[in-house]
């Protein structure tokens, strides 16, 4: 989740320079917003865990879905810049899912029940019964803890158990941030 929201940051500096944009809370909101948007699915989690086990990352982790959701959105509207800061935070957000054990359904639905994982270093392919063994394990410990208790224990296990790389980035993430709201910040900073 956290290097998700880095990626979102970087993706939202990028994507304004490229296109000449200038800073914007509003447009670095929907940048964000999309690169956590796949997990949503905790809320669904979190509101069927007493009828039904382990339910997250296994609803809305759809990325053709989304991908040409958005991008119809965009040449319908012609608003490219506003459609690719949903488009490239939310695609950093599945990759990201594919270097964890459980992977990513990448294809559905071409494709429907196989989740690309690159977690052993290599391109595994699982199927639903490996799949759920290796979601049990990673989130069992969740099934009768509260909404926030598991956000928070979420959020801590996501920082302790980042990476020197992955730190690296957030800390990189924000610091272009910063940096890029400094140069744009007289032209518009809230439109
Ligand atoms: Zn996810």
């Amino acid at each position: 989740m956290l290097l998700d929201l880095a990626n979102g940051m970087l993706a939202y500096v990028v994507l304004s320079m490229v296109f000449g944009e200038t800073a914007s809370v509003w447009f670095l909101s929907v940048a964000l917003a999309f690169s956590i948007a796949p997990d949503g699915d905790y809320a669904i989690y979190a509101v069927m865990r007493r009828y039904r086990e382990v339910l997250s990352h296994k609803f809305v982790h759809y990325p053709l879905v989304w991908v040409v959701a958005l991008l119809s959105i965009g040449y319908f509207s012609g608003r490219w810049y506003m459609a690719l800061l949903a488009v490239v935070p939310v695609t950093l957000h599945f990759v990201h899912d594919s270097f964890a054990d459980t992977g990513t359904e990448w294809l559905w639905p071409i494709l429907p029940g196989r989740w690309f994982t690159f977690y052993s270093g290599r391109l595994n392919v699982l199927n639903a019964i490996e799949r759920n063994a290796r979601l049990r394990a990673r989130y069992k410990h969740e099934t009768n803890k509260g909404f926030v208790r598991v956000l928070m224990g979420r959020l801590v296990e996501d920082f302790a158990g980042s990476a020197g790389s992955a730190r690296f980035v957030y800390v990189f993430a924000v610091l272009a941030l910063t940096a890029w709201f400094c140069f744009n910040a007289g032209y518009s900073f809230w439109g």
